[in-house]
């Protein structure tokens, strides 16, 4: 049921003494110290509709205009029911209210990792101490969920704060926070035409706003000994323009009830699902089947669409669940997952969340691993050089951040963006691709922007297999297409344009590394050529 609706958030303080007595116009009602002030229902609260088991709410002592408050609510259906959400509303001197940001989190576990050489039974002592049990031992990441009943508001940073107090058990100690695919809602207009791959100016688009797919299939059309992880809801591999395309474990025997592989996963010949923990991670949402198809789309089958790859290795690692969204805690083994089955690359078209270390370090891991982390730069049409988007603005030097553009070569509304933290941008607005049960569907978002990136990336492998993850990037970036839309919000100021990166990647392959003069500000100087 949704909860009750109130008029006003909260009062901001006048800005100047008493209103003059003539006017009407009744001033705000101040919250009352110490007591909840119910919300409005806001646009985009991803818990409008949840049961509220708790609520906290005040005004920031700093910021009369912002309103703090954090909800514990129950969400029916998700694999982790009980959730913290923390919002900032600002309010406005009108009394109007906007939510301005949304974190969430699991309310009833942490994540940890413990200090090497640490035993099981010493983890067990510690946390019985506590009230705490364990919820979930991951194999692939080594992260133990550590779960506390009956949980309360403060819950999570009670467990944090006891677990840091535990120095000789604890390396580290996170909230699992909750994530989300970036894309937006299906668009009712079906755009039967691939304009990001080649744009001849269909539908009002802008001729050349693309990434110059064709030309770039006369150097490759992709490889099936390139292995790409999608990172997201799954993926239909029943589609026919997917099936083909999809890696089989060549380490895993099917149905025999036993982890061949001894990876920790029982008969994963198709790759897991993380938010089921099953071993097939089919679509039940739209988004991973999608983004599959804008990868790697069978190309000259007769049907359907291409992706920016005809033919690729593609696995799914499914962490996101039928609503969408999945928590950091999934996202890190699966990111681990990929590592261990030997993924060249994975695409990631979700965010949201707060800082995790746990995450950060296993996907540099990756990166060591020779592992590139595609990520979308998310949908908040914000600054992520100042409201740093995660997973895509960790300063890792194996992460391409992606905005997305539109069929006119700018900005999506929507995209973030970041001269220092997003790098280059790709088509993302009115996506066709592969949809659930044979279909297709026209999506936006960074979410969409991504997967060409990744195809890129992919393409580049499969025509030099040699490329270091490093020399993958600086040829993607330093070949752009560059657009004055573009300009200062992102580092390579331009959109993707795959047959030049493939071009660039080839001389790249050639250059003696002493050669390398190539230079971009801010995130790619922090890379070593491997
Ligand atoms: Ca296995
Ligand atoms: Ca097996
Ligand atoms: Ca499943």
């Amino acid at each position: 049921m949704p909860t009750p609706i109130s008029p006003a958030i909260a009062a901001p303080k006048p800005r100047a003494p008493a209103p003059s007595t003539s006017s009407p116009i009744a001033a705000p009602t101040a919250p009352v110290a110490g007591q909840p002030t119910p919300v409005t229902r806001l646009e985009g609260d991803r818990y409008a509709d949840a049961e509220v088991i708790e609520r906290e709410g005040h005004v920031d002592n700093g910021q009369p205009g912002l309103y703090r408050q954090a909800r514990l609510v129950r969400v029916t259906g998700e694999k982790y029911p009980l959730i913290v959400a923390r919002d900032e509303v600002e309010v406005s001197p009108d009394g109007k209210s906007k939510l301005i940001k949304q974190q969430a989190m699991v309310a009833d576990h942490v994540m940890l990792k413990l200090k090497p050489g640490v035993t099981d039974a010493a983890l067990l002592a510690a946390i019985q101490k506590l009230g705490g049990t364990v919820r979930k031992k991951m194999p692939a990441s080594r992260i133990w969920l550590i779960a506390f009943p009956k949980p309360t508001l403060s819950t999570v940073t009670t467990a944090l704060r006891e677990l840091a107090a535990l120095p000789d058990v604890t390396d580290i100690v996170e909230p699992d926070y909750i994530v989300h695919a970036n894309a937006t809602e299906p668009s009712d207009t079906a755009f039967t035409s691939l304009w990001g791959l080649h744009n001849t100016g269909q539908n009002g688009g802008k001729a050349d706003a693309d990434i110059d797919a064709p030309e770039a299939w006369d150097y490759t059309t992709g490889s099936r000994s390139v292995l790409v992880g999608v990172i997201d809801t799954g993926i239909d591999h029943t589609h026919p323009d997917l099936a083909a395309n999809m890696w089989i474990n060549p380490n895993e025997i099917a149905a025999n009830g036993l982890d061949d592989d001894n990876n920790g996963y029982v008969d994963d010949v198709r790759g897991w699902d993380f938010a089921n923990n099953d071993n097939n991670p089919m679509d039940d949402h739209l988004h991973g089947t999608h983004c599959a198809g804008t990868i790697g789309g069978v190309g000259n089958n007769g049907k359907g669409v291409v992706g920016v790859c005809w033919q690729v290795s593609l696995v799914g690692l499914k962490f996101l669940s039928s609503s969408g969204s999945g928590t950091i805690s999934d996202a890190t083994e699966a990111v681990a997952y990929g590592t261990q089955i030997g993924v060249d690359m994975t695409s990631n078209s979700w965010g949201g969340g707060g800082y995790s270390l746990l995450l950060k370090s296993t996907i540099d891991a990756a990166g060591t691993a020779n592992i590139l982390f595609i990520a979308a730069a998310g949908n908040e049409s914000s600054n992520s050089d100042s409201e740093v988007s995660y997973p895509s603005g960790y300063d890792s030097a194996s992460i391409i951040a992606v905005a997305a553009t539109t069929r006119s070569d700018v900005l999506s509304y929507f995209s973030n963006y970041g001269a220092a933290t997003v790098d280059l941008a790709a088509p993302g607005s009115e996506i066709y691709s592969t949809a659930p049960s044979g279909g297709y569907a026209t999506l936006s978002g960074t979410s969409m922007a991504t997967p060409h990136v990744t195809g890129a990336c992919a393409l580049l492998l499969a025509h030099n297999p040699t490329l270091s993850p490093t020399a993958v990037k600086t040829a993607l970036l330093s070949s752009v297409d560059p657009l004055p839309a573009l300009k200062g919000l992102c580092v390579s100021g331009g959109r993707l344009n795959a047959a030049r990166a493939l071009q660039r990647s080839s001389e790249l392959a050639v250059e003696p590394i002493g050669d390398f003069t190539f230079s971009m500000p801010s995130r790619i100087g922090c890379m070593n050529l491997a």
